[in-house]
């Protein structure tokens, strides 16, 4: 007898962990709340879903819980095997964007993806029950009950929670999935948003607006850094970019867990102390802003100057020595001022979750609930911009149709 698997949630992990659970032999429901599920992966990317990064730095994963498991896990479906799964089991071929280093697929249609998923599981024997809300489980002699919100029960004998984290609520994934775990008597790392942009209020630079660059971005405190060099944007609320998202994580925690004191400091362009000391000195009769707008744009350059205090007409050889060590103070370590952050409106994903010690790495199986599997955002773990995260939640939701389907083990 085939063994009866629910998997909850029809994201990224969940249709991946129905694929391989049905694959594997076992009978699939796979129970979304929406209509059609996917819907982040149908947002992901500007509608383009940057499917995997062309190259993994497992480093750049973030956890409270053991780097060693999430490694363990991560390398549990090698990234050139899940380049292949895509292009060869589900014919999307997929191409690198040279600059950026994010695989997209060739067509970049977020939708081939998401369809592409949900019907291979179908294919391979899945049953994909839409319009499903699950709001409970209730563990029961060999296996576990699932209730629907319309009072509707459903007897399977392992289950898989896929149903995502925090963000972005109104694509299905509304934390209802981790207060059930939670209930469970699964151990949670408080959960942040991450990957979100930053607020300031009142915002400095809001006549800046539009204006975007590459920098290399650090944020700061006490506890924890991080480092990210990519796009930043200035907002009118705000900064954003992929290296303000991969680093916004630290201060979201220095505001929820501290005091918010955390700093964010920017360099401007790749010179460091000595280039722009070479640079400004050489510069004789011209002015700093003659220089700095061949290097940032004008209108950063000009905001910069004037927040040194360095009059933009003066001559760079009228310059005093103090003046232009915090001219150059501002291009290679400028503060910005920051309030807050957009939350889980805004952010790409969820910090925290279901710590990575209470599942088994090899098969996503809960060490607290014999019978349940846990996939894709619920846990503990996440990646930067790039690709990153679903690389998570297809390797953790392979791992967990796998497990789901040999339970018990034969
Ligand atoms: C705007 C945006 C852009 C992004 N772009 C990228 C990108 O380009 N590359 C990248 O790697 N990552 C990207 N991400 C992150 C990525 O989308 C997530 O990391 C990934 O979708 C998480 O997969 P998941 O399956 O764990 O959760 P989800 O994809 O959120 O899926 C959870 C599913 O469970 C369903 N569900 C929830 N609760 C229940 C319940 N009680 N009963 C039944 N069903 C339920 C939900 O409706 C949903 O379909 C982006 C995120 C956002 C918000």
């Amino acid at each position: 007898m085939p063994r009866r698997v629910a998997v909850i949630g029809a994201g990224a992990a969940g249709s991946m962990a129905a694929i391989f659970a049905a694959s594997a032999g076992a009978e699939v429901l796979l129970l979304e709340r929406t209509r059609d599920g996917g819907r982040k992966i149908l947002i992901s990317g500007g509608g383009r879903c940057n499917i995997l990064p062309a190259r993994l730095d497992e480093s750049r994963f973030v956890t409270d819980s053991s780097v060693h498991t999430l490694r363990k896990i991560i390398r549990s479906w090698p990234l050139p095997e899940q380049v292949a799964f895509f292009e060869g089991e589900l014919g999307l071929p997929l191409a690198e964007e040279l600059e950026s280093g994010k695989l997209f697929p060739v067509s970049n249609r977020a939708r081939d993806v998401r369809d592409g998923l949900i019907g291979l599981a179908a294919r391979r024997g899945a049953r994909f029950l839409p319009g499903s809300l699950v709001v409970d489980l209730t563990p029961e002699a060999g296996g576990w009950r699932i209730t629907l919100d319309d009072g509707a029960g459903l007897e399977v004998e392992a289950v898989i929670v896929a149903t995502g984290g925090l963000s972005v609520p109104n694509t299905g994934s509304d934390g209802r999935g981790l207060a059930i775990v939670r209930r469970l008597g699964h151990t949670m790392h408080p959960t942040y948003p991450a990957l979100t942009p930053i607020a300031a209020d009142p915002a400095p630079f809001a006549a800046l607006a539009g204006v975007s660059l590459t920098v290399t971005v650090t944020a700061q405190d006490a506890v924890r850094s991080a480092v990210a060099h990519g796009g930043f944007l200035f907002t009118h609320r705000g900064y954003s970019g992929p290296a303000v998202l991969d680093v916004s994580h630290v201060l979201v925690r220095s505001r929820l867990e501290g005091d918010g004191s955390a700093q964010l400091l920017v360099r401007w362009t790749s010179l460091d102390d000595a280039g722009w000391e070479e640079i400004l000195r050489g510069a004789g009769q011209r002015t700093a802003i003659s220089v700095a707008r061949r290097l940032m744009p004008e209108r950063l350059a000009e905001a910069l100057i004037v927040r040194a205090g360095v009059e933009p007409s003066r001559s760079l050889a009228q310059l005093r020595r103090e003046d232009r060590r915090r001219l150059i103070d501002l291009f290679v370590r400028g503060p910005l001022p920051w309030t807050g952050d957009e939350g889980y409106r805004k952010a790409e994903v969820t910090g925290g979750g279901v710590s990575l010690a209470e599942i088994d790495p090899r098969t996503m199986a809960s060490r607290r609930q014999p019978g349940l599997f846990l996939c894709g955002e619920v846990l503990d773990a996440f990646g930067p911009i790039g690709g990153y995260n679903f690389l998570w939640a297809w390797a953790t939701g392979r791992a967990a149709g796998l497990g789901a389907a040999q339970h018990p083990a034969a």
